[in-house]
């Protein structure tokens, strides 16, 4: 398995540069804006090393990631004010491990959300807006902010 031509690995390779799209980084994963669509508190959790899939992970990259998720969670519930936080992983668009996650619009719930999302429907899309709430969601993670339970 190889990162050779990989977006993902690209854009991990990116981190040591300070890409603002960065929100946060572990050792092991890197936490960015949504790539394909600037919809408002939607983020990309990436592994730093080529993976392709879950059942790729190693033990260290599958111990973190239900803490990180749990965390980016909160901080999205805490900085958007919705209360479900929608994550999925298709693989379609690149097959290097990721994990989108996010808040549904107030008017756009459930299949159609993630439907209009996948379409990337423009109606989705604010880019002032996500670029508002990605530097609130980092300083929230910066802050070292965790789940209370
Ligand atoms: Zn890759």
């Amino acid at each position: 398995m190889t990162g050779d031509g990989c977006v993902l690995c690209g854009r991990a390779g990116a981190l040591a540069h300070a890409d603002p799209g960065w929100l946060l980084r572990t050792g092991r994963w890197g936490v960015s804006v949504h790539p394909a669509i600037p919809a408002p508190g939607w983020v990309a959790v990436q592994t730093l090393r080529h993976t392709e899939g879950l059942a790729g992970l190693d033990g260290a990259e599958a111990g973190e990631l239900g803490p990180l998720l749990a965390r980016l969670s909160a901080a999205v519930t805490r900085v958007t004010g919705s209360e479900r936080v929608y994550t999925y992983s298709l693989g379609e668009g690149s097959p290097h491990t990721h994990v989108l996650l996010g808040p549904p619009q107030r008017d756009l719930r459930g299949a159609a959300f993630i439907t209009g999302l996948l379409r990337r429907d423009a109606s989705l899309a604010d880019e002032a807006a996500a670029l508002r709430v990605a530097r609130d969601l980092a300083d929230a993670l910066a802050a070292g902010n965790t789940p209370t339970t």
